[in-house]
């Protein structure tokens, strides 16, 4: 096992691997910006490190740094968190070659899934069900169409290159096909210095379902459930369950059995969550973040399995801690995203925590780095919070949120707490009746308030 884990992220992140290390006895490292001097993860960290100034590209993304922070406190291994360096293979290969343990898979299944194109080839060459479209970029506008006709109209032309939902175009005739393209190339050269597009079916309303999967990195590999992550604003998700409430038990063991096969045939290392379109019961592979993820603590309700362990487990070279039949799903689990923002313009509200109460009781849970007094930077994301509440079945994990959100306390800043108390009261949720669309138009005032 480890002796000495670094741990290279900020903010809740940083505190829940701190944590997982402190019970499996391992010392911990945090490094931080100078903007963070007074962060809970420097605090309880046994030992910190300033790695530079407050923007991310200075500090949480500056390699030499956090490198030299390993050799001066002799940590032997790093967990990345998410976000920042989590999904870089330069980052992992350089670690490798400094005998520091990068705490992910390897460099090698990093690149594959960073490639939008490569990781739709990959996925479906190991039975993942992918969404039918062109197999790689187009050329001409004639190729396009004639795929388009074959996969049936509406179809989204997107970026090779893309991220962030850019370079996406949806041509719903045959007549809207050429600016689409023309649109979409034209976005992507200026967005991505790389003009290349490729053809997918338009999935009109599907739902987003994602298989939270692990492996040894020898073979083995178990998946641990889905999420749904349906509830979303300009592909932020917002809102997070396990289980979706659109999946039987069948259909679950189903892509679970899919993923976790397509997991060992890779010898997938590590913690990886494969996403997917949902629609008319069908399943299609969108991306694959090879990473711990934000909504992490839902699956670990309904498992009873701690995550970051696992990963630890792993990374270490001791094999997953169970096998696929003793993974035992119970009950539901909601994750709230609790955003330093105006909950109706959502624009960022960073500044100081006057008051800060956090409800308790059973099945609550917070995922949190701030306290009261604490000032939120303006440098970073704007999560600054995490309300995980769990129960025996959705009903009641639904009341004990609603309870919960009654109790919660954050002054001085705005926040995104008024939103998922109007959330919770909403017919459609409370029926688990929505879409990827369905929090856009709720905001645009489209959908009947409940
Ligand atoms: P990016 O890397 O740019 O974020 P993704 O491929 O992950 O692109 O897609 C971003 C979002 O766009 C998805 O979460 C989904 O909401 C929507 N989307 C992607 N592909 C399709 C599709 N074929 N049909 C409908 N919506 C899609």
């Amino acid at each position: 096992m480890f002796k000495k884990v670094l741990i290279a992220n900020r903010g809740e992140i940083a505190l829940r691997v701190l944590r997982a290390c402190k019970e499996l006895g391992i010392s911990t490292v945090a490094v931080h910006s100078t903007a963070d001097n007074a962060a809970m993860h420097v605090r309880l960290a046994d030992e910190s490190v300033c790695i530079g100034p407050p923007p991310s590209r200075d500090s949480y993304l500056n390699i030499p740094q956090i490198l030299a922070a390993c050799e001066i406190t002799g940590a032997d291994a790093v967990h990345p968190g998410y976000g920042f360096l989590s999904e870089n293979a330069r980052f992992a290969d350089i670690l490798d070659a400094h005998n520091v343990t990068f705490i992910g898979p390897t460099a090698q299944h990093i690149r594959t899934m960073g490639d939008k194109i490569e990781a739709k080839r990959t996925a479906k060459r190991l039975g993942i069900p992918v969404v039918p479209g062109s197999d790689g970029a187009v050329e001409t506008d004639t190729d396009a169409l004639r795929i388009a006709r074959e996969i049936g109209f509406p179809v989204l032309v997107k970026a090779s290159a893309g991220g962030g939902g850019r370079g996406m175009k949806v041509a719903q005739t045959e007549a809207d096909l050429p600016l689409a393209l023309a649109t979409a190339r034209s976005e992507a050269g200026s967005a991505f210095g790389d003009d290349a597009v490729y053809i997918e079916k338009y999935l009109e309303k599907p739902r987003h379902i994602e298989v939270q999967v692990f492996g040894d990195g020898a073979g083995e590999a178990i998946h641990l459930g889905e999420r749904d992550c349906s509830l979303q604003r300009r592909h932020q998700k917002v809102w997070e369950e396990a289980n979706s409430p659109a999946l039987t038990p069948e259909q679950r063991e189903k892509i679970g059995s899919i993923v976790a096969n397509a997991m060992r045939k890779l010898s997938y290392r590590g913690a990886g969550t494969i996403e997917f379109l949902y629609e008319n019961g069908e399943f299609y592979f969108i991306e694959m973040n090879t990473r711990l993820q934000v909504e992490h603590p839902v699956t670990e309700a309904i498992t009873g399995l701690d995550l970051v362990h696992e990963q630890i487990r792993v990374a270490a070279g001791l094999g997953l801690s169970l096998k696929q039949s003793e993974v035992k799903f119970s009950g539901h689990a909601i994750e709230c995203r609790i955003n330093a923002e105006d909950p109706r313009t959502f624009a960022p509200s960073p500044g100081k925590i006057t008051h800060y109460h956090t409800p308790g009781g059973l099945g609550v849970r917070i995922d949190s780095a701030v306290y009261q007094g604490y000032s939120i930077p303006p440098f970073y994301d704007s999560l600054i919070g995490k309300l995980i509440v769990s129960g025996r079945d959705r009903a009641e994990c639904l009341m004990r949120l609603r309870r919960t959100l009654d109790e919660i306390v954050v002054d001085g800043i705005k926040t995104t707490l008024p939103l998922f108390r109007d959330l919770v009261g909403n017919d459609d949720i409370i029926r688990g009746d929505y879409d990827i669309h369905w929090l856009e138009h709720y905001l645009a005032g489209e959908t009947a308030a409940g």
